[in-house]
């Protein structure tokens, strides 16, 4: 029978449940079970696709073509494995789905009501979601803090389904443990309270990962241990470290993996960890730098939303620089003040590589085509990600193919040049405002060009990667652009689609329609990041 660990935040946000839960699943997956991972966002969005990545973060993409959090990104980087839609749900997916039900007459002229109706729908989401993937674990992140009015609602799930399935369901507290400096002394009490506010709720946690700068000691372990009615050993010291990847070796420092087994009644499992713990190694062992500037725009809230925003181009970096025994020095470049001031560029000489990544709308656009143009021209080593290709074929159209006003329609639906333009099955849903849901998502095959560079690092012919787009290259200016030098490396053949250029003749000068980052592991640093990083550092 498929085991649920439910995972709640006490004390603040932004603490690391989400890291918890990928690392808990990589821990189980390394004792040999077969594991996946929920994320529940407990707001009124039916998905994440219509956030603001400055508010929200990234927005994931499921090969599945589902948009959701950030968080589903870590799970499938540290579990390995791919996450499909049924994981993901808001409290308005589930509203969504149960009104629909009552307006089709499905629960038989019944109250429907918040409980059981829609923790009942909570429940076979998560069902669902366990059996999709023959899972195992299923482990469920609840967004949001205990005491929030917000996600009672799935707490109350997790504490019905413990009761149906005793012996079935753990809860681990994800709970910061604050050292104030006019104290100097690490405080217990605010995790008392979090564990206070979930008991209130029915649940009395399994496992309580204690967040702070440093691991707890034994009187802090005790302490909690009395006040919050549990054994010291179920206390798991969770100090801060350099890299999240390391998460899952310091919480075996502390057993998680054979307390939840031994809970579970689970005793005779044999771990395995050596793929992790070397690849772990390897991060600390890269010593030798490769700079990479990303240029991006999603600064509002400073370099930590940025961050945010583009988490997988970073980790995709990350994992490829690693790959390669370097250590990436990402530096965020803001695409708007080379606008104000191209003498600016230059600072784009202190770079080994550029990124330009994906995005909407026309903040920033000409500061990255004229990033991308001083790439071209002087042979440095550029990745361009979906906005990134758009904007790559944009500055090649008026730059080499010398047509001046060239642009994308997303920003200038008057264009003499429209090189990229809207999707035909995009127009209608534009002009009709059905924006949720509706760019082309997901996994779509690709076919590469045999003496293109791409096949040659992926070794394959054909692939499969994510999209997330409303915006085509338009084909009516391909044969142009080809003429001058660039190389249609990949073609999605049924839907007669660009997918990758590259310019040969150049040291790498790669973009896609995907994003390839999405599809980046750790363990599997993705081809094309790897041949940027290559190039980056020869
Ligand atoms: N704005 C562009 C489009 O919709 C690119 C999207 C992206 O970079 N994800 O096609």
């Amino acid at each position: 029978m498929t085991k649920f660990i439910f995972v709640v935040g006490g004390v603040m946000s932004g603490i690391g449940k989400g890291v918890t839960v990928a690392s808990t699943a990589r821990i189980l997956k390394d004792y040999g079970f077969k594991v996946t991972a929920v994320k529940i966002d407990p707001y009124l969005n039916v998905d994440a696709g219509t956030m603001n990545p400055v508010e929200h973060g990234e927005v994931f993409v499921t090969d599945d073509g589902l948009e959701t959090d950030q968080d589903i990104g870590n799970y499938e980087r540290f579990a390995d494995e791919d996450i499909p839609k049924e994981n993901y749900m808001t409290t308005g997916l589930v509203y969504q789905s149960v009104i629909n039900r009552e307006r089709n007459l499905d629960y038989g002229g019944k109250c429907v009501q918040i409980i059981p109706h829609v923790t009942d729908e909570v429940e076979s989401r998560l069902m669902r979601a366990a059996k999709k993937s023959k899972a195992d674990f299923v482990l469920v992140e609840i967004g949001g803090t205990v005491g929030e009015y917000e996600n009672l609602l799935f707490l109350e799930t997790g504490r019905i389904m413990k009761l149906k399935m005793p012996g079935h369901v753990l809860f681990m507290l994800v709970s910061y443990f604050p050292i104030p400096k006019m104290i100097g002394e690490m405080k217990t009490k605010p995790t008392q309270h979090a564990v206070r506010s979930l008991n209130s709720a029915g649940i009395q946690p399994d496992i309580i990962i204690a967040r702070s700068e440093m691991p707890l000691d034994q009187a802090r372990k005790a302490k909690v241990s009395i006040f919050c009615n549990m054994r010291p050993q179920d206390i798991i010291s969770a100090p801060d470290i350099s890299s999240i990847y390391e998460v899952p070796v310091n919480f075996e420092k502390d057993n998680l993996g054979k307390r939840i087994l031994e809970k579970l009644n689970l005793k005779s499992w044999e771990k395995d960890s050596r793929l992790w713990g070397n690849f772990v190694k390897k991060i600390k062992s890269s010593r030798e730098p490769v700079k990479i500037g990303i240029i991006g725009k999603y600064f509002d809230s400073g370099k930590f939303t940025l961050a945010d925003s583009y988490i997988s181009v970073i980790e995709a970096v990350k994992h490829a620089s690693w790959s390669l025994n370097r250590q990436p020095e990402i530096t965020w470049l803001n695409a708007e003040s080379y606008e104000k001031d191209l003498t600016k560029l230059e600072e784009l000489k202190n770079f080994d590589g550029i990124i330009v990544p994906g995005g909407f709308g026309k903040r920033g656009v000409e500061g990255k085509i004229a990033a991308i143009k001083y790439a071209r021209e002087n042979n440095l080593p550029f990745l361009g990600l979906c906005y990134g290709l758009q904007l790559a074929v944009v500055e090649f159209a008026r730059h080499v193919c010398g047509l001046k006003e060239a642009h994308t329609t997303e920003v200038r639906p008057a264009t003499p040049y429209p090189v990229i333009c809207t999707m035909t099955d995009q127009i209608g849903k534009i002009k009709k405002k059905e924006m949720g849901g509706t760019m082309r998502l997901g996994a779509y095959d690709c076919q590469l060009a045999k003496e293109s560079l791409c096949a040659k690092l992926y070794g394959a012919k054909t692939i499969s990667e994510r999209h997330r787009h409303r915006y085509e290259v338009n084909n009516d200016y391909v044969s142009a652009l080809v003429e001058k030098g660039l190389l249609v490396a990949g073609k999605n053949t049924k839907q007669d689609l660009v997918e990758i250029i590259e310019i040969p003749s150049h040291k790498f000068f790669v973009a896609s329609q995907f994003h390839p980052e999405l599809k980046s592991r750790p363990l599997n640093p993705h081809p094309l990041f790897k041949g940027f990083i290559k190039a980056a550092i020869v």
